[in-house]
């Protein structure tokens, strides 16, 4: 006799957790059997989703050759001790952001329903009563109470790398986040739906409210095939690479530039995707931003779009270390490896800090913005690791800054300002197995061992955190190879998950008409 069978369909997939019901009717299945379909039917699901989650990222001729999964628990990373941990995937622990909002009209609940980082500029601008134009795909969340007046200044702060279960892992740590978001509008089950899960995609995801493959920020950066060279996105400050206007964008038009724009970021492409095009736009003024030179240890900003109060030009990082130049042990001595210490978010917070003080947030009645990216998480995860000491340590210093930094906008504005915490990829945590570390190099040394072992010429750029190899289409051809060969042999490998084709993703984007 056949009777009803259920099987739950569970597998967590870019932080939610699917449950497809799949009512069947059969015999008796073995445990053993039942497993290897729900594996079976997980690993399906999976595959779809990412591939959605690759195909709302492309962008003609940005966009790589072949977007590369690693499995679960597998790490792709380059041989360089300072990212030992390496995010870009849409595994849970890269794809799941905190997102909270916070203010006197907002609605205090903890919402279950997803919510993206498409969501927020588009939720910032109606509070404010404006919207994003018809690039943002997000949708307006549910946070302010209805009638709400407008907030006289609206704050984002970007947690860069913050995983959401850090609140919980590091509560004693985070007195002042874990209290923030217990008073708060908090979607619990927020994560990233693209793939790169990365800095630069992130925070102009954030800002824009558009999906990567409109606002075209694809990577942290790409190979350019007109130059035959790797290209930084957004480098140098230039905001001329994003293809979407921003919420700071939008607010200083329809303010006619009276809104006071604040924005500050730890890295390049963070800094530059938060501050939006400033006056490099038609109709547009300079908005302020201050952004970390790793080279120079001091903070700049790109001057034909935006400008620097002056009184920044005097912080310089080389002050930050003791005598010795070490911190826990390490060798902290230099602009760029300082920024993996306990002592970068003071920098940081002095930073926003004194832009405030010389601001004038909150003196007129037009409505200001405060746009800052924190990086603690981000820098010491990569090298340290979710689980380390040094994160540990770091978290206490970013919260005590945090609370320094809300009550210098408070000075200005009162409490009447809307707050939105958000983050912009995850990191991963200790591999199971040493072997679940891979280094790009060698997955370009495997496709060449294969296809071109003389020439080595096929694959022109792999950086990890894109999740995207470039291949030389010329090349290729010569060699008499499609794209599908390497996936093929890139899928035969034990580490890897899936490897999409760019036709592949294209045609997905195409299919679901993702804009
Ligand atoms: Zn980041």
């Amino acid at each position: 006799m056949l009777r009803p069978l259920t099987l739950s369909i569970l597998f967590a997939a870019g932080g939610s957790v699917l449950f497809g019901d799949l009512a069947t009717e059969a015999p008796a299945v073995d445990v053993q059997q039942r497993r290897g379909m729900r594996a079976g039917r997980g690993a399906a699901t999976a595959r779809t989703q990412f591939l959605d989650m690759a195909a709302r990222s492309y962008f003609p001729g940005r966009s790589g050759h072949l977007v590369m999964i690693p499995r679960e628990g597998h790490i792709m990373t380059r041989d360089d001790p300072e990212v030992a941990y390496m995010h870009g995937s849409p595994w849970p622990y890269d794809a799941e952001i905190p997102l909270f909002f916070l203010g006197s009209a907002v609605q205090v609940r903890r919402h279950t329903a997803s919510g993206t980082q498409q969501d927020i500029a588009v939720t910032l601008a109606a509070a404010l009563g404006t919207r994003m134009p018809s690039t943002a795909t997000g949708r307006v969340l549910p946070v302010m109470r209805a009638n709400a007046p407008r907030p006289r200044a609206v704050v984002l702060i970007v947690l860069d790398g913050m995983r959401p279960d850090y609140f919980d892992r590091y509560a004693a740590e985070l007195p002042t986040l874990v209290r923030l978001r217990g008073h708060s509008a908090w979607f619990s089950a927020a994560r990233v739906n693209y793939i790169p899960t990365n800095t630069g995609v992130g925070h102009s995801t954030i800002a824009t409210g558009a999906n990567p493959g409109v606002h075209g920020i694809t990577g942290n950066n790409l190979f350019n095939s007109v130059t035959h060279k790797r290209s930084d996105l957004l480098e140098g400050w230039q905001p001329r690479d994003l293809a979407a206007l921003t919420i700071a964008d939008v607010w200083q038009l329809d303010t006619r530039g009276r809104a006071v724009i604040l924005a500050q970021g730890g890295s390049v492409p963070a800094a530059t995707a938060l501050a939006g095009h400033g006056a490099c736009q038609l109709n547009g003024v300079p908005t302020v931003m201050a952004g970390y030179d790793q080279n120079t240890g001091r903070w700049n900003t790109n001057r034909e779009c935006y400008t620097l109060p002056d009184s920044l030009d005097g912080m310089d990082a080389k002050t930050l270390w003791p005598a010795d130049g070490r911190w826990m042990g390490h060798q902290i001595d230099s602009p760029g490896a300082v920024r993996r210490t306990a002592l970068f978010p003071r920098f940081e917070a002095n930073a926003i800090v004194e832009s405030i003080a010389r601001s004038s947030l909150g003196a007129d009645e037009v409505p200001d913005m405060v746009l800052l990216n924190f990086k603690g998480a981000d820098f010491v995860g990569h090298k340290h690791g979710p689980q380390s000491e040094e994160l540990r340590l770091t978290f206490r210093e970013m919260d005590k800054e945090l609370s320094r930094i809300l009550a210098a906008i408070e000075s200005k504005v009162g409490k009447d300002y809307l707050l939105a915490i958000t983050g912009d990829h995850g990191m991963p945590g200790e591999p199971a197995s040493p072997d679940h570390r891979h280094l790009a190099a060698a997955v370009v040394d495997l496709l060449h061992d294969r296809f071109d072992p003389s020439a080595r010429r096929l694959v022109t750029y792999y950086e990890p955190e894109n999740a995207q190899i470039f291949v030389d289409l010329d090349r290729l051809a010569e060699l008499h190879l499609g794209l599908a060969d390497l996936a093929r042999v890139l899928e035969a490998q034990p580490f890897v998950f899936a490897a999409f084709t760019q036709d592949e993703v294209r045609g997905r984007a195409r299919a679901l008409q993702i804009r």
